[in-house]
């Protein structure tokens, strides 16, 4: 590695593997796994012993710096455990119709498998709204999240089938209910083709009410969505994917390259990219946070405005990147207070002055597009100060996959409380309702980006509450749009209305249901999950 990377690092860098040839060494960590080996234990668990006693002890360590070096030292152990058991993974490629079952499933994890072999994904990790289950939706691939206690070790060449809908697997399915199931996919697909057939019209109700659908984006394969009319655009675009799926930061060059991309494939349309909002459950390899608490710790824009140096390289790449096409708007994650906002606005203009700059010293005339300016509105305590973001801010659009969380004080992805995680709950939609209200009253726009928004009973009660733009994957979108097509705008303000005086989110669902069947659009409610 280290000869392979000479060409590419800095001499001062290039040390690190130094360090580790040493802690090869046999007098240090080489010599402690023989004697485990020794001791009895097999290769791969003396490995084990040792790169975990390391770890701990580095994690121990009070200087921030050294205890970082605990992710070296995964990673060495990482690399020496591949080299052990390369003979047996190499021995297992991955079958044509795979499923993917992982401790924690990892966007890296979906990278490295082809996306066409991969139908189904079970972790034992996580739950209904954890970015694991987020990238499943996103790809259209059936998961089912936070399945504890199944045989992991013995699972591997049976058959399963995985029920996303019911959150269910069957291992070893007897003929009947295989046969069962197969019946199920293929009125899936029939549905599927439904909604195909009325693709280009844009979103708009039975009274003729439009509203704007957007997709979420950031995993790297929506260029074919550009195209089409009725998605106006990307209303979320995750950062963070793209940066889980290296082995490091990527340097300004390849982000600029990266966002290039996405802002030329949808040039005319808005493309709503979000800073980097690593933490909670989104982690980079290279970057590990460990904390007791982490979906109340050193997340999204915490962790970059501590880091503006990261900061700034990316809005830079950003604004470089939008010269050509001017499509740009840049969000902000996890803002809990004003100012979070104001320091990122200071940052930002740093950025734009200095790209401006530096393109108009190699061009005079160069024209730098400042990009429109949002946040999301996620933590709860930013509800209460809404008003103060006018004059801050250009737009808006509530997560509500985290709203849910905070608000309920319910860990998205703690599959224990998973049955109190609900957007559906009355605290979180008259939440909604009033950022909706407020936003109107001091002119901000306002979008829907979290996962209620692709929920077609979800999306209903956006619409009735007065949205008029939500991004959601593109695999729900035309399950949204078909049951809108079919809503008439006054009942659903009614529903809403009702919606908000339930005590409880069966109430709501309860309801929203019925209202579907009211309007006979009842195959949503099972392709709708
Ligand atoms: C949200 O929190 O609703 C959201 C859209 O962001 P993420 O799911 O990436 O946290
Ligand atoms: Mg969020």
């Amino acid at each position: 590695m280290s000869e392979r990377m000479s060409a590419h690092l800095p001499a001062d860098a290039l040390a690190i593997f130094d360090i580790y040839l040493q802690m090869l060494d046999a007098a240090s960590l080489g010599n402690e796994v023989v004697g485990k080996i020794k001791d009895g234990w097999c290769a791969i668990s003396a490995l084990k012993i040792v790169i975990e006693r390391y770890i701990s002890e580095f994690e121990k360590m009070e200087d921030a710096y050294i205890r970082e070096r605990a992710v070296d030292v995964k990673d060495l152990g990482r690399r020496l455990l591949e080299y052990l058991t390369t003979e047996s993974s190499k021995s297992l490629p991955v079958p044509d119709s795979a499923i993917l079952i992982a401790e924690e499933v990892t966007a890296s994890m979906l990278a490295e498998v082809p996306r066409e072999k991969i139908k189904g994904i079970v972790s034992i990790k996580g739950a209904e709204n954890s970015h694991a289950a987020i990238m499943a939706r996103a790809l259209g691939i059936p998961a089912v999240m936070g399945l504890r206690d199944i045989p992991l070790l013995q699972l591997d060449g049976v058959d399963i089938i995985v029920d996303g809908y019911n959150g269910q697997i069957v291992i070893s399915p007897n003929d009947a209910i295989t046969a069962e199931y197969r019946d199920l996919e293929s009125e899936d697909l029939e549905f599927t083709k439904l909604l195909k057939l009325e693709a280009d019209e844009v979103a708009r109700t039975a009274d003729g009410h439009r509203v704007s659908l957007f997709i979420n984006s950031g995993m790297g394969f929506d260029g074919e969505y550009a195209e089409q009319e009725h998605i106006e655009g990307i209303g979320l675009y995750r950062t963070e994917y793209p940066f889980m799926m290296r082995q490091r930061f990527p340097s300004e060059q390849e982000q600029q390259l990266l966002y290039q991309h996405v802002l030329g494939e949808f040039s005319g349309k808005p493309v709503v990219m979000r800073t980097l909002d690593v933490g909670g459950d989104k982690q980079l390899p290279y970057f590990p946070i460990v904390e007791d608490n982490p979906f109340l710790g050193w997340r999204g824009i915490r962790l970059t405005l501590d880091h503006p140096e990261i900061f700034l390289v990316q809005i830079r790449a950003m604004i470089k990147a939008n010269v050509f096409t001017n499509n740009l708007h840049i969000m902000l994650p996890m803002i809990s207070d004003i100012g979070e906002v104001e320091e990122s606005n200071r940052l930002i203009n740093q950025a734009y002055n200095e790209v401006s700059e530096e393109l108009r010293e190699a061009d005079h005339a160069a024209q730098v597009p400042r990009p429109k300016v949002g946040v999301m509105i996620e933590v709860p305590s930013i509800l209460y100060q809404l008003k103060q973001l006018k004059g801050l801010v250009d737009f808006c659009s509530i997560g509500t996959n985290d709203l849910t969380q905070y608000l309920l004080a319910v860990d998205r992805n703690n599959d224990k409380v998973a049955h109190l995680y609900d957007a559906y709950h009355p605290t979180v939609l008259n939440a909604i309702k009033t950022i909706a209200d407020v936003t109107n009253e001091i002119g901000i726009p306002c979008s829907v980006c979290g996962e209620l928004a692709g929920d077609p009973g979800g999306a209903m009660l956006l619409t009735g509450m007065g949205f008029t733009q939500l991004s959601m994957n593109t695999q729900n979108l035309l399950k949204v749009k078909w049951v809108l097509k079919k809503s008439n705008s006054e009942e659903l303000k009614d529903l809403v209305e009702d919606a908000l005086d339930c005590t409880r989110p069966d109430q709501v669902k309860f309801r929203v249901n019925r209202y579907i069947l009211n309007i006979g659009a009842a195959g949503i409610l099972r392709a709708g999950g």
